[in-house]
């Protein structure tokens, strides 16, 4: 017989292998935590869900003090490899020896060469479509041609991203509308049903949404809290799709609002039970479990950057052989040159979703992007 034990394995081996036994499974699903016993919450598709936001303890073991807010706070990259897309934790400015991390990170440094291409390609169109590629009014007038070149970068830059413990509660389901309702079940034993998981936004989610809606939300004391922490929050998704069109949960995602939610003294009673059910749901653990959050070596993130940069790389070759100014060949080509240098751009738009919108490249953005991570 087969005894199960815990033991060390590298984060990254065993998020590959969770992955195929994921697919092994018939479900194609990208797992997201390295621990069964720390899920990470799942965006429900145009649906919406009844959370509380626990206290989370400090080093010490103590609860944090309300106003701060214990998350693990960290930059990502979002890289594509053909149709899939992943976040890997950035390591600017990180230090740690044993890891061989010296405040450099393998995945900014290939920016520039990221950028190169994608200037080098914007002037691949803008000539073929006749246009001046160093004019201030080309990059307007082919504002969309550029912001397609940018969602096509293998590895973005980063974004700031914070993770924390909510505890999810189940709630009953409308008849009506096949939707879940903000009301909880209550099971025949009097006991309600929920789980603690992890939840990851953008900081600038976090921001928007979530602090705004502390703006217009009193806590049972009649305060408006500073933090989420110690209420309860209706998380909704919800949202109307256009004609013919199917609900995502890439479209969830972009639609969430957050609303506070005043409850009955008899689940603000039952707060204590789930703030010491959360206690071990720490940063730290953050880092250590969630496959977004986890801190890769010096060396695993340099093989893996090679990896991700390898066709950036060969393509940017090809442009230097032509010199450095990019190919000039087409420049006395007309529109449907041009036509034929966009096709071949289409190859690696539709990234696979992984439950949350990758960064946006937004338009218009210029060295001010390169700079934020040099
Ligand atoms: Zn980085």
């Amino acid at each position: 017989m087969l005894k199960a034990k815990k033991r060390e394995i590298p984060a990254e081996e065993l998020a590959v292998a969770l992955k195929m036994s994921a697919e092994n499974a018939g479900v194609s699903v990208v797992a997201k935590t390295l621990d069964k016993d720390f899920p990470v919450f799942d965006v429900p598709v145009n649906d919406k869900v009844l959370i509380y936001v626990p206290k989370v303890a400090g080093p010490n073991g103590e609860f944090a003090d309300m106003e701060d807010f214990l998350m693990d706070r960290f930059g990502a990259h979002y890289c594509i490899q053909g149709k899939q897309g992943q976040y890997i934790r950035c390591v600017d400015k990180v230090e740690l020896p044993s890891y061989d991390l010296d405040g450099t990170c393998p995945f900014c440094g290939a920016s520039k060469e990221v950028w190169d291409l994608t200037r080098a390609r914007f002037r691949d169109i803008a000539r073929a479509k006749g246009l001046d590629p160093e004019a201030e009014d080309t990059r307007e007038a082919l504002k969309n041609e550029y912001s397609a070149l940018c969602k096509q970068q293998v590895i973005g830059n980063p974004t700031v991203k914070v993770t924390f413990p909510i505890v999810v509660i189940d709630t009953k389901i409308d008849d009506k509308t096949g939707k879940h309702t903000t009301t909880p079940v209550i099971g025949e034993d009097k006991q309600l049903s929920w789980r603690v998981m992890w939840y990851t936004c953008s900081e600038k989610a976090y921001t928007d949404i979530w602090l705004k809606s502390l703006e217009s939300f009193s806590d049972e004391n009649g305060e408006t809290p500073a933090t989420p922490v110690g209420n309860f929050f209706v998380l909704d998704y919800t949202y109307t799709p256009g004609v013919n069109q199917k609900p995502t949960k890439r479209d969830s995602v972009r639609e969430l609002k957050v609303m506070g939610k005043p409850m009955a003294e008899k689940f603000n009673q039952v707060k204590p039970v789930f703030d010491k059910a959360a206690k071990d749901w720490t940063p730290t653990k953050a880092a250590e479990v969630v496959i977004d959050n986890v801190l890769y070596t010096k060396e695993e993130l340099e093989t893996a950057c090679d990896d991700y940069m390898k066709d950036t790389r060969a393509k940017l070759a090809v442009y230097e052989m032509q010199g450095e100014t990019g190919s000039t060949a087409l420049v006395t080509l007309g529109t449907a040159a041009a036509d034929a240098v966009l096709a071949s751009f289409s190859g690696t738009e539709d990234v696979e979703e992984t439950g949350e919108a990758p960064p946006q490249v937004g338009i218009g953005t210029t060295e001010t992007d390169e700079e934020a991570v040099a």
